[in-house]
């Protein structure tokens, strides 16, 4: 097939045309979340670049296959191997085990990932699935000479590398620092920029996490998971890597030196990283303490959705910083587009011509380096243009299987007021019991209760739903 999807690859350094390597497929790995707390709308910006990314590959024809990992061990505090674990640290703070943690963030984080239309990769493995996996890839490297063996931590030897810095162009003092932060040496290692691949010896005695290895009782570091659950499902040669462009140093320069001396050549053709997000003070952190999430929006009024056009907005390759002030303008824009969308007339026959002419702007916005505020324009121009509603109507559904920005339900959908939710759930539990009691007098109470306030029950064959009336 046609390959016109460009985007910037960090490896060459340069917008590039994708080719991949098999015509027509896709083989694209995302790092996972880190899953010790809630994801903030920084890490969701990133997994929506990502998922514009994934969804214009398969628009224009690709067979995708995405893999994602959760990291439910490993993550040190430090992006280098120093500090707490992230996931016990978790499992402390909130007096539960780290397995416990590891499963309510993992279902919180794809929630989020629902309510902003981010599909789910087709595989997702955490890192606790793939120890013997781990395990084969450390035993393949020391074997080779890769690796090696000191205060009973095994650590990968950055030196025996041609060229170990390929994703960045910092200097190695630079990139140092940035990691180091205040957390001590670790004496074990010959180079500084040598990485733990897997430790026995941890600071804490109190790790919850063991596994049995060749080299004693003990957990992997944080970049042997992303280098084998991607080996594990695309193979040895993969197309697409992405992440937040924190991920560029360590992590993604500690995968490529790690697979690739395994594998013994070239593993992954175009990486893909996108800015962060950031709040007046900063980069937007879990470690800050107090960090904006989904429910948090959600509970101060806002569509989900407006955070994921707030994010289209910008481009992925530029930093963005968080305001409610531009939230509530795209709050307002938002609506008027989906109630814009609601006018049109759906019935009557698609202009075949005019469609394939807008479809090809869209595509083309969307192939330049993933310019969504682009695609976004030529929605706009497009509702504005001279053509027929049936054919804006296709259009923008056409054009929403890309931004995924429900606007074609029917109306702006408002955000759900939790309390109000979970207190008609318990009012509408209340009357079914009542009517299997055969109860009907306080069943109708219960109805006409809450059409006072507003809310309306329909009884449907899948149970009794509501809404605002
Ligand atoms: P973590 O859960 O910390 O492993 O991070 C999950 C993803 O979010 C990674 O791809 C990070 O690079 C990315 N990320 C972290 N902080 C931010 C931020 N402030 N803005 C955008 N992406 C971020
Ligand atoms: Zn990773």
């Amino acid at each position: 097939m046609e390959n016109k999807v460009s985007f910037y690859n960090t490896l060459t350094k340069k917008v590039e045309l994708f080719v991949p390597n098999q015509d027509g497929k896709v083989s694209m790995y995302t790092c996972g979340p880190t899953v010790y707390h809630f994801a903030h709308i920084g890490n969701l910006r990133t997994y929506i670049c990502e998922d514009i990314l994934e969804k214009t590959l398969r628009y224009v024809g690709y067979d995708v296959k995405r893999v994602m990992n959760i990291t439910d061990v490993g993550h040190l505090s430090s992006d280098a191997d120093t500090g707490e674990d992230k996931m016990l640290k978790g499992a402390k703070r909130e007096h539960k085990t780290v397995m416990e943690i590891a499963k309510f963030y993992t279902d919180a984080f794809f929630s989020d990932c629902g309510k902003l239309n981010i599909k789910t990769p087709d595989v997702v493995e955490p890192a606790t699935n793939c120890i013997p996996e781990f395990i084969t890839m450390i035993s393949g490297l020391l074997e080779k000479g890769f690796a090696y063996q000191a205060g009973g931590n095994i650590y990968f030897d950055t030196s025996k590398l041609k060229e170990y810095y390929v994703l960045s162009n910092h200097s190695e003092e630079e990139l140092l620092v940035g990691v180091r932060d205040d957390v001590e040496e670790d004496g074990n290692k010959r180079n500084k920029s040598d990485f733990v691949l897997w430790f026995t010896k941890s600071k804490f005695e109190d790790q919850e996490l063991k596994w049995e290895s060749p080299w004693g009782v003990g957990y992997p570091g944080w970049h042997i998971e992303c280098s084998c659950i991607s080996l594990k499902h695309l193979g040895e040669h993969m197309d697409i890597h992405c992440g937040g462009v924190d991920n560029i140093f360590p992590h993604h320069t500690n995968e490529i030196a790690q697979s690739e001396s395994y594998l013994g050549h070239k593993w992954c053709n175009y990486w893909f990283h996108v800015h962060h997000l950031n709040d007046k003070t900063g980069k937007m952190s879990k470690s800050k303490g107090d960090f904006l999430t989904v429910s948090l929006l959600e509970s101060k009024g806002y569509n989900s959705l407006v955070y994921r056009m707030f994010c289209l907005q910008s481009h992925y390759r530029k930093p963005l910083e968080f305001s409610y002030e531009v939230l509530d303008n795209m709050s307002a824009a938002y609506e008027k587009l989906v109630n814009k969308v609601s006018s049109l007339d759906q019935a009557g026959e698609v202009d075949q011509e005019q469609f394939a002419a807008y479809r090809e702007k869209f595509e083309a916005a969307l192939c330049n380096d993933l310019n969504t505020s682009m695609a976004i324009t030529v929605l706009y121009d497009m509702l504005k243009a001279d053509i027929n509603d049936p054919t804006k109507y296709a259009l923008v559904k056409s054009f929403d299987e890309v931004l995924s920005l429900n606007l074609t339900v029917g109306k702006a959908v408002e955000a759900v007021d939790e309390e109000l939710a979970s207190f008609v759930e318990e009012k509408i539990a209340e009357r079914a019991a009542a009517k299997k009691a055969k109860d009907f007098a306080k069943a109708d109470a219960i109805r006409e209760e809450l059409l006072a306030k507003g809310i309306v029950l329909k009884d449907t064959r899948e149970g009794t739903v509501w809404s605002k009336a």
